[in-house]
């Protein structure tokens, strides 16, 4: 059995590695992707205290599994698929096995909001992404489209413009939502076409995207534009499906938890984006994640005496 299983090898989840190997306790971390989660999708990272330099996410990902590695945290590259998180002995279970241990931490984080639109998922990977840092290069001189008006939104648009002939910014109203400083670079491009107060009706294509038909939310008019893909960047949800009925959590599915990072549950904690917060952000999710493991391993001494 284990001190502490971690469930997400994102920032949330690798701090809480880090700081639960280095209090001596025996942690095993489960991540069904990749480690660095989302930071690891994005092309450019400025906001974190210490990097001066921009950095880009897969470097920045890179960078913290080293740190945990260092103080032995093994990462188990696997989905849990379920857990039995009552009692004292907690479970957590991929396809063929079940694991044990005295506390655990959930850092599942968060993924990307789909359009909610009629093929959008089987123009995925033909035409349709979520992640402009990992499929952007694939556009290179084609036109696109990048959908939304937040942080990521803006990010992408600076991105994909450096590879594409051309970038819509599709968004649903006539201002943007992102930073200030991201906005007016957006804003300042020549390259960005800015298609305000539209949403998008309807993917157009075969066998790959070929087009968007989008609808001016204020004239109602329609306009057909010819691209050659769309990069979806409208917010994110959490992952919190497979805890559903067992952990409380809010209307829009983030886990409530105190300050302490505790759960309704004794002896399982939440951090990151997975959580209920004002602020979902590298920086917090590391907070969280240090709070996570430092609870656990107090829940461990009391629980266990040991
Ligand atoms: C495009 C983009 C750009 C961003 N840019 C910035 C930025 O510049 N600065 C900033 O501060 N923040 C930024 N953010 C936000 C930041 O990335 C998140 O706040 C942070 O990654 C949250 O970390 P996390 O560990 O809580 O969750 P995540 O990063 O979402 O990681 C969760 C991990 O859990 C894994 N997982 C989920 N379910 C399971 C399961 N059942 N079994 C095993 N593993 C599982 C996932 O694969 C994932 O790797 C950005 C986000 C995006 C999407």
């Amino acid at each position: 059995m284990k001190d502490i299983i971690i469930v997400g090898g994102g920032l949330a989840g690798l701090t809480a590695g880090m700081y639960s190997k280095r209090a001596g306790l025996d942690t095993l971390l489960f991540e069904k992707m990749f480690t660095g989660g989302q930071a690891s999708t994005t092309n450019m990272i400025e906001n974190y205290p210490g990097f001066d330099d921009p950095i880009s996410g897969p470097d920045f990902a890179m960078k913290i599994e080293n740190h945990a590695r260092k103080f032995g945290l093994e990462i188990q590259y696997d989905e849990i698929i379920s857990l039995e998180l009552e009692g004292d002995i907690k479970k957590v279970f991929i396809e063929n096995k079940e694991y044990q241990a005295k506390a655990v931490i959930l850092a599942m984080g968060a993924e990307p909001k789909k359009l909610g639109l009629d093929r959008e998922d089987e123009f995925r990977g033909r035409g349709v992404s979520y992640c402009a840092t990992c499929d952007g290069a694939f556009y290179r001189d084609k036109d696109v489209a990048v959908i939304g008006g937040g942080d990521t939104a803006a990010e992408d648009a600076m991105f994909l413009a450096q590879y594409a002939n051309k970038v819509y910014l599709v968004h649903r109203r006539d201002t943007l939502r992102a930073t200030r400083i991201l906005a007016d670079r957006v804003v300042a491009s020549k390259k960005i076409e800015k298609v305000w107060d539209s949403t998008v009706e309807a993917i157009l294509g075969e066998d790959h995207v070929t087009g968007i038909r989008v609808v001016n939310v204020k004239t109602g008019e329609k306009r057909v534009i010819n691209l050659d893909g769309i990069f979806i960047a409208i917010g994110v949800r959490p992952n919190s499906e497979l805890i559903k009925g067992i952990i409380t959590m809010s209307e829009a599915g983030y886990v409530l938890t105190n300050d302490s990072m505790e759960t309704n549950i004794p002896g399982v904690f939440a951090a990151g984006d997975l959580r209920q917060k004002p602020l979902l952000q590298l920086i917090t999710a590391a907070a969280d994640g240090a709070i996570a493991a430092y609870s656990a391993q107090k829940y461990i001494i009391e629980a266990f005496g040991e």
